[in-house]
């Protein structure tokens, strides 16, 4: 099916297409509202997602539709633009046409002008089979599978009369301390010290043991040494196990085998894993690269001209997560950035100015939460930690949130989390319970016969 010819195309014009509604590509969209084109948005998802936030959904702060409104909804007003839904599996760069599938169809898209935004998705560094065992934080259905898995952990934990069978179950490990491990971490601790308070009768939930590896030697690896610094020590104040310098060497239901100093083989039984350790860009990249004279970095990254275009190619654009140029981190703001750079250029080009003009990276600072009224910021020269950087975090991501009635319900579900004491959004499903326990039932029998001492069990 070619989707050009469904018959629900906007008026004729300039062509855009745009492969992803992330933050480089809904950017890229809605800068282009008043140009004279028609812009068709292409994603594998209905919803725009607000990733800097899915720790929170992971963990009961927020729900999905907080942090992830429909994509024609954020659009709705944009006449130009048309949003369709499907995984784009080819780009024809001679033929100037994309082709995705929705529903086992496949379906073609011609354009004059082409965005790629199609961003990163979770690197396990050659080891695949983890992820079975230690979902990622990327989407939606890794957000809602980890809240299954936490909240699960939890119910499983009462059940449990046996206390070295129980360790297990409330022994959390997240591997990578980049900003979404942190915030991982100390959510997950905040969660086990404050929000279960008092809500099991067979343990207190404060005795939960959230463990962060890193094989690097510090937490938070981009930020200034400070920062770092006070991030760590917020982590071991919350009651966070920072362990630097360790490489998680395997990972199975019941738990992970480590590797620390490079000499010290370890194990943790735990139930519940998270990684957060590496990313790897689209594979929409590598069937740009074999097309065009550009190359890839080693997390799959396209080399691009200094206006976001592939060389030889003024017509496609590379952005956000996608994109390697000069080094800039991937990172919401770069995104944006990119995106509306290509959105500019393909409207000026329009206008018949051809001259090219280099994208240039305004960077507005960086930040992370650790937790309730403790974030870390820093803005040029401007450090800030903190309960000053915690309400800088929340209005920054209030303001960036897209949609009012996403920033209200945010709102609200802030309020009930860091004003009170409870978490709303903390509903998991029976299939989630029974896909949890029945994976970690095969380790509790692999466990018990185990001669090694678990390291949970010796506290
Ligand atoms: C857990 C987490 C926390 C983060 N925290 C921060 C933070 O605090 N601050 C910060 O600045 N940045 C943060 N980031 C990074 C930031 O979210 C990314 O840099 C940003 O989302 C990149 O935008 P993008 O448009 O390139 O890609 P994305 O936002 O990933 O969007 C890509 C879009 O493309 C779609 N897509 C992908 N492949 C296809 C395909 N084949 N066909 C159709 N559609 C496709 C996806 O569904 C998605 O909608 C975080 C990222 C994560 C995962």
């Amino acid at each position: 099916m070619t989707a050009a010819m469904n018959g629900h195309r906007p008026a004729a014009g300039h062509r855009v297409v745009i492969i992803g509604a992330g933050f480089g590509g809904l950017f890229a969209a809605r800068a282009l509202r008043r140009a004279p084109v028609e812009v068709t948005i292409v994603d594998r998802a209905n919803h725009h997602l607000f990733q800097p936030l899915l720790y929170q959904v992971a963990t009961g702060v927020l729900s999905e539709g907080d942090i992830a409104p429909p994509i024609r909804e954020v659009l709705r007003r944009q006449h130009n633009a048309r949003v369709l839904l499907g995984e784009v599996v080819d780009v024809d760069l001679a033929a100037r046409e994309v082709a995705f599938d929705t529903l086992g169809t496949r379906s073609h898209l011609p354009y004059d002008s082409l965005i790629v935004a199609a961003g990163a998705g979770q690197s396990y560094f050659g080891h695949d089979e983890f992820a079975a065992h230690a979902p990622g934080m990327k989407t939606i259905d890794d957000a809602l599978e980890l809240r299954g898995r936490i909240f699960g952990a939890f119910e499983m934990a009462e059940l449990e009369p046996d206390p070295g069978r129980r360790d297990p179950w409330l022994t959390f490990v997240v591997v990578g301390a980049g900003p979404t491990g942190v915030e991982l971490a100390g959510q997950i601790a905040e969660l086990s010290r404050r929000t279960l308070k008092d809500n099991y009768r067979s343990f207190d939930s404060a005795q939960a043991r959230v463990v962060l590896l890193e094989a690097a030697d510090k937490v938070l690896a981009p930020s200034p040494e400070p920062l770092r610094r006070r991030a760590h020590r917020d982590l071991e104040r919350l009651g966070v196990d920072v362990r630097l310098h360790t490489m998680v060497t395997g990972i199975d239901a019941g738990g992970l085998d480590t590797l620390q100093d490079n000499h010290t083989a370890g194990r943790i039984q735990a139930h519940t894993k998270i990684w957060a350790a590496g990313v790897q860009a689209s594979p929409l990249g590598a069937i740009l690269a074999q097309q065009s004279a550009t190359t890839l970095d080693r997390a799959g990254r396209v080399s691009v001209a200094p206006d976001c275009t592939l060389p030889d190619h003024p017509e496609v654009f590379v952005v956000g997560d996608l994109m390697q140029l000069d080094h800039l981190p991937g990172v919401a703001e770069v995104a944006m950035q990119s995106g509306v750079h290509a959105a500019r250029t393909i409207t000026r080009r329009l206008t018949g100015d051809a001259s090219e003009r280099p994208f240039r990276y305004h960077d507005l600072g960086t930040m992370a939460t650790i937790a309730r009224f403790r974030a870390v910021a820093y803005i040029g020269r401007l450090r800030v930690t903190g309960i000053t950087a915690w309400l800088m975090w929340l209005f920054v991501h209030l303001a960036f949130l897209t949609g009012f009635k996403n920033r209200v319900a945010a709102s609200a579900n802030w309020l009930v989390a860091f004003l009170g004491r409870g978490r709303r959004q903390r509903t998991i499903t029976q299939q989630q319970i029974l896909a949890h326990t029945h994976a970690a039932q095969g380790s509790q029998e692999a466990l018990a016969a185990d001669p090694r001492q678990p390291i949970t069990s010796r506290r």
